[in-house]
């Protein structure tokens, strides 16, 4: 009970501080402009990177190189195999998004290596590390 009310007292002192250093402060019209304008050009940047994505505002020279595990040659068409994750065969017939390769040109469904992904960043067959998507 004792320290219940000592809570109390602490927050009271504490509101009655924080409300005596806020009005203590005069408005000025100067600071809200610069304010707004801050804010308002975090949104921009936020806005920007939803459409641009994340990566436009970095310079291409220093961009790491993306892999792109939607790759397929000829050869890979005629090729059997199956994916490992859910033990079922890839159909190379399918559009190419319906399939990925790895660095170490192992196939896998994208849905099965994308959950694989989300929870470890190694080739569930040879457990190469795997660049980011
Ligand atoms: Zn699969
Ligand atoms: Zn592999």
């Amino acid at each position: 009970m004792e320290t219940r009310r000592e809570l109390s007292v602490l927050c009271s002192n504490f509101c009655g501080i924080f409300l005596g250093c806020i009005l203590i402060i005069k408005p000025d019209k100067n600071w809200c402009i610069c304010l707004v304008g801050f804010v308002g050009l975090q949104a921009l940047i936020l806005l920007l990177q939803y459409y641009l994505g994340s990566r436009s505002f970095i310079l291409f020279q220093i961009l790491p190189i993306k892999y792109n595990y939607h790759k397929r040659s000829d050869q890979d068409i005629n090729r059997a195999t199956d994916c490992v994750i859910c033990m079922t065969a890839v159909d190379f017939s399918h559009p190419p998004n319906v399939c990925m390769v790895t660095p170490c040109d192992h196939f896998f469904h994208s849905e099965c290596l994308r959950k694989w992904m989300d929870e470890k960043m190694d080739c569930p067959t040879c457990r190469h590390r795997l660049p980011p998507v």
